[in-house]
């Protein structure tokens, strides 16, 4: 057995989320709104005025028994194909290779960063697809048609998936040279010795097979890239039942495409994020990864199918605006911040800490604590406006990444308080703004 705590995995004494009601609420609760959110926005429900028509009995009426998802050989084999199909790509297609940060052992884990041939790849598997089917693409309409029962396979998925790392956290690890075993590394918020809260946080850091890093390939390949395949099953159902496409749902697949593309080229990136250097991997970002992200990401998409809309030039030129003003901020201030750290902008105020690194206090970073989630909430609003204002339901995602970029804030400030001590105080004298300048 691991042991379970030492100066290698301290034990964690504070508790997220309100604790254990918190967390069995979010896991209850939030699989049961993405389920919902999906019913919602269905082809044959009604759909304008979504609120004061909320019939429940209707929306659950195509949700089977627990049973029926349970045993369904053609939802299992559609979801694992997908998933199998891309871990296989992932160990396989050629790639550079990348050491993460250090870990508190002192080693640094190495990732392979293959994005660029796993895109080509995708691209040609689609391209090819397209020419066979003569445009028919089954396995799009697949998807569209049973997008949430596919849905609930990933929540069931992202349940089986996070007890196994959570037992398998307790299992020795092989040394890399195959003599004797070694301590997993745990992460400092997921170790409480309480078994719901850790399964919930996530045990273990880096759970690995191999080299096959499972918290990394999920964070960028099965969820990320379905909802990219989700949007353009929607555009792709539209254009078959009414032979145009419009531009409202266009500009939502093209922007929408582009920022996951850009997460997946840019994966290295994400190395340095709070999820892969500190967050475990549980049931939290199981779910979020595989369920919340293809399936509640893509209802803009889904709705302008159901409810077709076409935007005047001016409103589009509007959209196209904020979400380039929104990327401009998003992308420029994480590429500041990690330019900084590589000793790249030596000329940009900073704070000397006790740790050994440089706060900046400076261009971006000097106008709030993280104009990076600015930036990206921008973006996120974009999409939501070009839905119209019909129904608050396809708003949902701006309201959802608002709450979710405070609560991240508020744990980062909770972990640099505890990393920088004083140094943050004076930090935070210098940059008082937590997100939007002037306002929070
Ligand atoms: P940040 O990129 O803001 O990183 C926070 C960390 O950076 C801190 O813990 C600290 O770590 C370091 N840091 C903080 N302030 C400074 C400073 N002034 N100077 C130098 N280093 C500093 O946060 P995230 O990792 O949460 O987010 C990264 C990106 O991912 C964001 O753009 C965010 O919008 C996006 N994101 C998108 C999501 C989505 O669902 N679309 C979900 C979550 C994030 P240390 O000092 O230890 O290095």
């Amino acid at each position: 057995m691991s042991k379970e705590v030492g100066p290698l995995n301290p034990r964690t004494t504070s508790y997220e989320f309100n604790g254990i009601t918190g967390v069995l609420g979010i896991a209850l609760g939030l699989p049961l709104l993405s389920i919902v959110l999906n019913q919602m926005i269905r082809p044959d429900y009604y759909i304008e005025g979504a609120f004061s028509n909320f019939d429940i009995a209707e929306l659950w009426n195509h949700i089977k028994p627990l049973k029926w998802y349970l045993t369904n050989r053609e939802l299992w084999t559609y979801y694992l194909t997908w998933f199998g199909v891309l871990a296989i790509f992932d160990v396989t297609l050629p790639g550079r290779t990348m050491e993460g940060v250090e870990l508190r052992d002192g080693t640094k884990l190495r990732y392979k960063i293959n994005g660029v041939a796993l895109t080509t790849t995708l691209a040609a598997v689609l391209a090819i697809r397209w020419h066979l089917t003569k445009g028919e693409m089954p396995e799009l309409q697949y998807l569209y048609d049973n997008q949430t029962d596919i849905c609930i396979i990933t929540i069931i998925f992202g349940f089986i998936m996070s007890f196994f790392l959570y037992a398998f956290s307790f299992f020795p690890l092989l040394k890399a040279n195959g003599r004797g075993t070694k301590e997993h590394i745990l992460s400092v918020s997921g170790n409480t010795g309480n078994p719901v809260y850790d399964w919930f946080i996530g045990r273990e850091l880096n759970p690995r097979i191999g080299p096959f890093d499972l918290k990394l390939f999920c964070e960028l390949r099965p969820g990320l890239l379905l909802w990219f395949l989700n949007n353009v099953a929607c555009l792709h159902h539209h254009y078959l039942q009414t032979g145009e496409v419009n531009n409202a749902i266009l500009f939502v697949t093209l922007a929408q495409g582009f920022y996951v593309f850009d997460g997946v080229l840019n994966e290295e990136g994400c190395l340095t994020m709070m999820d892969i250097t500190t967050d475990g991997f549980g049931y939290m970002l199981a779910f979020g990864d595989l369920t919340l992200v293809p399936f509640t990401y893509a209802l803009q998409a889904r709705y302008l199918t159901v409810s077709p809309i076409v935007l005047t030039g001016p409103y589009l030129s509007f959209l196209v605006a904020l979400m380039a003003l929104g990327y401009y901020i998003f992308h420029s201030s994480n590429n500041q911040k990690s330019h900084f750290r590589q000793g790249k902008l030596p000329h940009l105020k900073s704070i000397d800490t006790k740790r050994g690194t440089k706060l900046l206090c400076d261009g971006w970073w000097g106008m709030s604590q993280h104009m990076n989630y600015f930036g990206d909430w921008l973006i996120s609003l974009s999409w939501c406006l070009a839905t119209g204002f019909q129904t608050p339901l396809t708003y949902y995602y701006s309201l959802y990444f608002a709450a979710l970029l405070i609560h991240r804030q508020k744990r980062d400030e909770h972990l640099c308080k505890v990393k920088y001590g004083d140094d943050w105080k004076k930090y935070e004298t210098a940059v008082p703004y937590k997100i939007v300048p002037f306002i929070y």
